[in-house]
């Protein structure tokens, strides 16, 4: 019955330097050996996905995507304006790779492509932030901004020491002003926090940032939930505290808040800018809910047993 079923592949061809585009090829040659032909597509400019992805969600029972997790978040949010979604298979293929790190999908294209040929997909939560959706983190706070404040030239001229030069001069900023010790009012499904915190991070699973957070909840990408974590200020030692976060694989500190909710209405001041699976989304006062099971996704079985 697979060659029934209509399958196209929408890649990005400059993620993660052109390495998506050269998997392509692969691709279409796996899928050939299980007797199918498949469709392929690719993006034009960022953005592009938004309106294509839409389009295709009615024309394919398969959206097969190579990209990182910007693309990812574009495909997601074109689907999420059809009625009729279809299945979403992610294949690694940015710099940044955590949802096909949370989907648990096989590095190997040809591993990959038999998973998507034969398992079940799994009806996966799907986020929305004010009107634009998210797959698996937002967040707002030290560090939040560098995901897409550096540029892609200095991103592949220096890698991770652009990344590592960006949080060294975000530091810097809030020893001099104290920044990051913003007021915030949360309104969540069982009550109401106020605080001055420092960092906000909204996770769907237990994954940011290619770091794994075991300790940080136990969600689940099907329940309905999603876990917010409030990270509350202080004046110095911000960096030990969060060093302290990664270490213990996300545990909770002692004057943190965590909480676990359907829906989030977060109150900040208008300058607040929120990152959306990392990229800019937007600034101040934000809606926060969760759309369940809104997608099926093709998943490996160790990601379903863990996150389903
Ligand atoms: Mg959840």
């Amino acid at each position: 019955m697979n060659e029934l079923r209509k399958y196209i592949l929408l890649y990005n061809p400059i993620s993660g330097g052109g390495k998506g585009k050269k998997r392509v090829a692969k691709v279409i040659s796996c899928f050939s050996k299980y007797g199918i032909k498949i469709d392929t597509y690719e993006s034009k400019e960022k953005g592009d996905f938004l309106i294509k992805a839409g389009e295709f969600a009615s024309l394919y029972d398969y959206i097969i995507t190579i990209g990182g997790d910007g693309t990812i978040n574009e495909v997601i949010t074109g689907i999420m304006g059809q009625s009729k979604r279809p299945v979403v298979a992610v294949l690694r293929g940015g710099t940044a790779n955590d949802i096909a790190g949370m989907l648990k999908i096989p590095n190997s294209i040809k591993k990959a492509v038999h998973l998507i040929v034969n398992s079940k997909p799994c009806y996966t939560d799907i986020n929305k932030i004010n009107d634009r959706y998210f797959a698996y983190v937002a967040g707002t706070g030290i560090f939040t901004k560098l995901t897409y404040e550096i540029s892609r030239k200095t991103l592949k001229n220096f890698g991770y020491l652009a990344y590592i030069f960006e949080a060294a001069k975000d530091l810097f900023n809030d020893f001099i002003s104290n920044k990051y010790n913003f007021t915030t009012v949360v309104e969540y499904d069982s009550g109401v926090i106020s605080g001055k915190f420092m960092l906000i991070l909204i996770l769907s699973s237990r994954k940011v940032g290619g770091l794994n957070l075991e300790k940080f909840s136990k969600s689940k990408l099907n329940d309905g939930l999603l876990d917010m974590r409030l990270f509350s200020s202080v004046k110095f030692g911000k960096i030990f505290r969060l060093f302290k976060f990664v270490i213990t694989s996300g545990r909770k500190n002692i004057p943190d808040y965590h909480i676990t909710s359907s829906k989030f209405k977060v109150s900040v001041a208008e300058d607040i800018s929120w990152n959306v699976d990392g990229e800019f989304a937007n600034k101040g006062t934000v809606d926060i809910e969760v759309i369940k099971e809104a997608i099926p996704f093709i998943v490996s079985d160790k990601s379903r047993k863990k996150y389903y």
